[in-house]
């Protein structure tokens, strides 16, 4: 069985195809530009053949389209029909506290799905553009699957949820926490207990997805019961761009000192703050471990606060999980920077963590703690899109 998963958003659309019989990606690509000058395709097969052109695409049905044409057609083809295709994956950004799990787009999920589009303006809408192209271009037999971001933290306790706001924001606007990366979250606590070869139910993980945007779940015995990000993936702790949680009050300051709009707020906390608001330098931990190197302080001045706050957040939930077994780093920056994996731990000595400074220099799935730390600590890459289509197919069985 081949699953396709799609990642779309409103001007781009990511996709792969996974042959779920060995779960090996056949295919991937992107789409971009949709709907302005320039729309271009780029798609690569498992050979290593490539497949690049620009060709218009208005909307996401061209999309759709020049994907196809990619997959059968062009030199760079992996298979000689959509009809070799079961079913298709999609990434929903936000499910709000309806959808608890992965479901069949029915119509009414599909409304469902479009009226969320309210928690999620920049996402939601985007998805439902996609699943209706889908339609379209695929005709409304091949099922789709929604896979959400925010299903995995559908088990968190009120107390855990609820901001202490007045109450009727959450019943009339239902203002809550819903977290974010969720597949993410999922899929490497899952693989943490496998790799432990214990069973999830006795397990307290606490996961750390560290990338562009940056979450901490705190997983026990399977479900989560806790996550950084909260009514959208701006909460939580310092990203490449985003803030994480800031005093409110520092928020209406600078509003009235420089007379801004709700929409140049969310644009500075969500685009220029972060690990480039501070370093001054860019979003990408890259650049700005190389200029923190080279001796610019607020380059390090970032990479100290992000660090510390990473360690804060997981000290916390260890006190809300009261204890740990394991932590886990993927992502981007989880799966890469080995200093940052060494700074954070060090913070947590107490714990009983020692890093062994040889597997943590490795790369990929490692376990990066001694044998006598009394908490494992892990580097598992992740896998949404694997995520997606074991749950698609999972569903279309
Ligand atoms: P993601 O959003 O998961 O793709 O992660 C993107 C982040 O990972 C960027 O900040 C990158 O600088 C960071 N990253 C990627 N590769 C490396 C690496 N080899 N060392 C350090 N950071 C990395």
């Amino acid at each position: 069985m081949k699953i396709f998963v799609v990642n779309a958003g409103s001007s781009s659309l990511k996709y792969q195809l996974i042959d779920m019989e060995n779960e090996q990606v056949l295919c991937k690509g992107l789409c971009e530009r949709i709907g302005v000058e320039g729309s271009c395709i780029s798609h690569k097969s498992a050979d290593g053949k490539v497949y690049e052109t620009e060709t218009p695409m208005p909307t996401h049905s061209e999309a759709f389209q020049s994907v196809v044409f990619a997959m059968t057609k062009s030199d760079a083809k992996v298979i000689d029909s959509f009809d070799d295709i079961s079913a298709i994956g999609h990434r929903i950004v936000q499910g709000g506290s309806i959808f608890k799990g992965s479901c069949i787009i029915t119509p009414e999920a599909l409304n469902d799905i479009e009226e969320l589009g309210a928690l999620a303006p920049l996402h939601n809408p985007a998805h439902v553009l996609a699943i209706k192209a889908c339609i379209e271009t695929f005709g409304s037999e091949k099922p789709q699957v929604a896979v959400f971001d925010t299903s995995f933290h559908q088990t968190m306790p009120a107390k855990a949820y609820m901001f202490p706001i007045p109450y009727k924001y959450f019943t009339d606007y239902k203002v809550r926490k819903y977290g974010a990366h969720g597949t993410s979250h999922n899929f490497v606590s899952s693989r943490c207990a496998e790799i432990m070869d214990k069973d999830i139910k006795d397990l307290k993980i606490i996961t750390c997805h560290l990338g562009n945007g940056c979450s901490i779940t705190a997983v026990k015995g399977g479900e989560c019961i806790d996550t950084s990000m909260g009514f959208t993936p701006l909460d939580g702790f310092m990203m490449g761009t985003r803030t994480g949680t800031l005093d409110p009050s520092a928020i209406t300051f600078i509003a009235e000192k420089e007379n801004l709009s709700p929409a140049d707020l969310n644009r500075i906390f969500n685009k220029e703050s972060g690990v480039l608001g501070v370093s001054g330098v860019s979003n990408d931990n890259r650049d700005v471990v190389a200029a923190a190197k080279e001796g610019n302080e607020r380059a390090q001045l970032a990479i100290d606060m992000q660090r510390y706050q990473i360690a804060k957040f997981i000290g916390s939930y260890v006190a809300a999980m009261n204890g740990v077994d394991a932590i886990v780093f993927t992502g981007g920056i989880g799966e890469n920077d080995a200093a940052l994996r060494a700074e954070v731990c060090g913070y947590l000595t107490y714990l009983g963590i020692t890093v062994d400074t040889d597997k943590n220099a490795l790369r990929g799935e490692n376990k990066i703690t001694t044998d006598d730390s009394r908490v494992s600590v892990y580097v598992i890459p992740t896998n949404e899109e694997l995520a997606i289509a074991r749950d698609t197919l999972a569903l279309v069985k």
